[in-house]
């Protein structure tokens, strides 16, 4: 299948090959067993792809393999705040994205926009600065999070960032004393600055930072912060969805949405293949079925059936989904 796979490991022969690299063949497997995997991969991932193709290595090597293919511009790390795991992705040359983290689930969606990538560079200059790279990270709660969250949420689930107002403190008379002298009652706004699982809160209120213990922060009841135009609250949102316009991969849709096709990621070959089933921009493409457990989605376009594998389909984004 002579797609971007192909060429990236053409490439990779072509630099090294040549050069009696050690152990060239057990590097060559490692980065075809990483082209295998799509999205942003952990290097334990990675074993276990290496490990499932039949190679044996230690993760020492496989981490050196990892760091190597980075330096050379076939992969490229990604780390991000929700947890401090380095990730590794496909680096496909000449094509730039950036990413929204759920920090809640983990999703990762990847977007790019051009106003921004100007905007970015218009930035920069004004402040006598020549751009050479950026990173652009966006954490927040993804779709299918905040569709899952009521209208008010105890402060322990509120999330790092996040401004929520005090509707109510659910408390004994000596807790709510104890809120009380801390300044905590309802109607006032406090920003979660730092949270661990099981543990303590760290809120802001006013200039004020307070450390409330889990149990505690189970007993306020907030607010989050009113979400952009048109979206309602309990998350289902209205006719317009300016905040969840960003496009999704396929693999995320649940089965019975549908919305139009965005873009389609991957090289020329793979486009061409998947532009002959008739998934072009603007084409509208429902999902039939999708299971976790299968390899495979089945999805409609156009009025034909088609059952993609999860690796192309994740390469065809689609946008105004239907709530
Ligand atoms: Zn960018
Ligand atoms: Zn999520
Ligand atoms: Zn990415």
């Amino acid at each position: 299948m002579p797609d971007r796979h192909q060429q990236e490991k053409e490439q990779f022969r072509r630099l090294f090959g040549w050069r009696g690299l050690d152990r060239f063949e057990e590097r060559f497997q490692i980065l075809e067993s990483f082209l295998k995997l799509e999205g942003h991969v952990s290097l334990a991932q990675i074993a276990d792809q290496v490990r499932q193709d039949g190679l044996r290595v230690d993760n020492e090597f496989l981490l050196q393999c990892m760091e190597q293919l980075c330096r050379l511009g076939f992969a490229s790390q990604v780390v991000f705040d929700r947890d401090e795991t380095i990730l590794y992705e496909h680096r496909q040359l000449g094509v730039h994205h950036d990413h929204m983290i759920c920090t809640k689930c983990g999703a990762i969606i990847e977007f790019k926009d051009d106003d921004l990538e100007d905007l970015q560079k218009k930035m920069a200059a004004k402040y006598g600065f020549f751009m050479l790279q950026h990173k652009m990270e966006i954490y927040g709660l993804c779709e299918q999070c905040m569709a899952q969250r009521g209208h008010l949420i105890p402060l322990s689930r509120a999330r790092i960032g996040e401004k929520v107002e005090i509707v109510n403190v659910a408390a004994g008379r000596k807790m709510q004393m104890r809120f009380a002298s801390m300044g905590l009652r309802t109607g006032i706004f406090v920003e979660i600055i730092s949270s661990a699982i099981g543990g303590q809160i760290v809120i802001a209120s006013d200039c004020n930072r307070l450390i409330l213990c889990a149990g505690m922060a189970s007993k306020i009841w907030v607010r989050p912060e009113k979400r952009p135009e048109g979206i309602s609250n309990d998350g289902t949102g209205g006719e317009s969805l300016p905040f969840f316009n960003e496009s999704l991969p396929i693999t995320r849709m649940a089965p019975g949405k549908q919305g139009s096709i965005a873009r389609v990621n991957g090289g020329h070959f793979s486009r061409r293949r998947l532009g002959k089933m008739g998934f072009h921009q603007g084409v509208i493409v429902r999902v039939i079925n999708s299971s976790p457990s299968s390899d495979s989605i089945e999805v409609m376009v156009r009025g034909h059936r088609f059952f993609l594998s999860k690796k192309d389909a994740s390469k065809i984004f689609v946008e105004n989904i239907t709530p």
